[in-house]
């Protein structure tokens, strides 16, 4: 699950970008790919010059996976690329292990190894020079050392190379058997190392052998002189652990009946690739809860976003620090670019890391989530009252959002699918007055400074029944009107007040003056006169 999706090792120096994937930050290159690998979406920086690393992520992984087992791992996987005959894979992978951690032995022999497969000796020597000189005491750089000359039609050098590997580690079987064969071969026909199919297969090297064999006598003893100090009591003790990710307890032990080194390196890499599959399961063991909480709500994270600085929150805490301010509530980064995006994606691999390691809170959170939803989604009861204008059922009712508790509440009436929120005008005393109008939102224009421009219409009317706060806002409980059905005379009556105050209305709209069209524009065009008044007793225009 730690796995960069490009390279598909473990994820190192994770950065999240904007569709929500992760991968390792060298994975990504210098800058950042024009798509993501992943999911072909568009990448943007969004207002920070170079990619940066996911916070809470490089935590996980620090904790739960140490520099040891992570080397492990990419030498599992070389290994695995190299048994399957990937060495240019295995060697990209081994090249970035090494630019990762220069140090560590076990990625440079695994280096050398693609190197040798990819039939670049020379390249493989140096990686293995390097080995020998940074672990003088551990015969598998000179094995390997060996091996590569040999492959190279320097026998002399490769039994050099062996001898030592015996001097530290005298029961290692392999070297031994190797330097038996050349001898072997040497013995009745200097030229026939090439032909050999298990000692220089590649044929290329076939006419270099000559040159080395002759000075094969005089080096040898050469090799024992020289390195005779390091071998003394180190051979024995040593070779248990070898370079410990690399080698298996034991693997030095072991009788070797098999004469192919392919199958024991075939072995070795099977049993060290369940190794470091086995390390899996116990990384989770290692995190809290605490790992994988929201510093703004103190809560296991709920849709996880990360901010183009690498910072995580719940995607809910976040946008409502956006709200009053377009910067990083941790490290201060500018984040308008990003709120201009508003293009919050979630962060796929902690959602999938909260579902692996702690499902049962996770599905507390989302149930704590659908509760509040539930409870913002009540259309009587602490309703939310947006205290400005007057508007009426039917009527148009253009706003412009930009105080940051009404930008909570108009988001909350999208996410909760209500789309309606209660208008009342301010009345001195009392916040605001007895009487509103709900209002339904057609449309919504987010500006990219986080304003918006809301087209609403009006719904019903409704009386208040009492008041309340909600996160900054004023909220109700709340009981709509309808209107009395009336008859007769009160019906005659009613019907001429509505004709004539429609007339009233009329001549107002015609006359267009200042205010007439400062009506017409806010509210459009005067509607049709109705044919019957009481058709609709909660209002003009409203379906309920
Ligand atoms: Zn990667
Ligand atoms: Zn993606
Ligand atoms: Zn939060
Ligand atoms: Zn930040």
């Amino acid at each position: 699950m730690l796995r960069c999706p490009s390279c598909l090792l473990l994820l190192w120096k994770p950065v999240t970008v904007s569709c929500g994937h992760s991968f390792c930050k060298p994975c990504l290159g210098g800058a950042l790919p024009p798509r993501c690998p992943l999911c072909q979406e568009r990448l943007k920086l969004l207002g920070v010059g170079t990619a940066r690393c996911n916070v809470v992520l490089c935590g996980l992984l620090e904790k739960c996976v140490e520099r040891e087992i992570r080397l492990a791992w990419l030498v599992a996987h070389v290994r695995d690329r190299l048994t399957r005959g990937d060495a240019e894979e295995a060697l990209r992978m081994a090249q970035k292990g090494v630019e990762l951690a220069p140090d560590a032995s076990s990625l440079r022999l695994c280096r050398a190894e693609a190197f040798a497969a990819l039939g670049q000796h020379q390249r493989a020597l140096e990686d293995l020079d390097t080995v020998c000189k940074a672990e003088p005491g551990e015969h598998e750089g000179f094995f390997r050392k060996g091996k590569v000359l040999l492959k190279m039609g320097q026998r002399a050098e490769a039994l050099m190379a062996w001898e030592h590997c015996l001097t530290l580690s005298p029961h290692f079987h392999p070297a031994r058997r190797e330097m038996e064969k050349i001898l072997a071969e040497d013995a009745p026909q200097p030229c026939t190392a090439a032909a050999h199919p298990g000692v220089a297969h590649q044929g290329s090297t076939g006419p270099q052998v000559d040159e080395g064999s002759p000075v094969f006598p005089s080096s040898s003893p050469q090799v024992q002189d020289q390195e005779g100090e390091p071998a003394d009591g180190r051979g024995d003790t040593e070779h248990g652990h070898g370079t410990a990710t690399l080698s298996q307890p034991g693997r030095q032990q072991e009788p070797d009946t098999s004469a192919e080194r392919q199958d024991r390196w075939l072995v070795d890499n099977e049993e060290e690739t369940a190794a470091a599959k086995d390390t899996q399961p116990s990384l989770w063991e290692l995190l809290s809860i605490s790992d994988l909480e929201c510093s703004l709500c103190i809560r296991m994270f709920f849709e996880p976003v990360t901010t183009p600085c690498g910072h995580t929150f719940c995607k809910e805490c976040l946008e409502r620090c956006l709200d009053h301010r377009p910067n990083c509530p941790l490290c201060k980064q500018s984040l308008r670019e990003y709120l201009k995006d508003g293009n919050y994606s979630p962060t796929v691999l902690l959602q999938d890391i909260m579902l692996a390691t702690f499902p049962a809170q996770l599905a507390q959170r989302r149930d704590l989530h659908q509760a509040e939803m539930a409870e913002l989604s009540n259309l009587t009861n602490n309703i939310p009252i947006f205290v400005c204008t007057m508007s009426f059922p039917g009527i148009a009712c253009p706003l412009h959002v930009f105080e940051p508790r009404y930008r909570l509440m108009i988001r909350r009436c999208q996410e909760t699918g209500t789309r309606r929120f209660g208008m009342c005008i301010y009345e001195d005393g009392k916040s605001f007055a007895d009487y509103g109008c709900m209002l339904e939102i057609r449309q919504i224009e987010l500006l990219a400074d986080g304003r918006s421009l809301v087209d609403t219409i009006g719904q019903r009317r409704f009386r208040v029944l009492s008041r309340g706060h909600r996160d900054g806002y004023n909220t109700a409980d709340i009981e709509y009107l309808e209107d009395k059905k009336v008859a007769g005379e009160e019906l005659q009556e009613l019907q001429c007040l509505h004709e004539s105050t429609y007339c009233l209305a009329q001549r107002f709209c015609e006359h267009g003056d200042l205010a007439s069209r400062h009506v017409l524009m806010q509210h459009g065009p005067l509607p049709e006169k109705e044919e019957d008044i009481q058709v609709m007793p909660c209002g003009k225009g409203c379906s309920e």
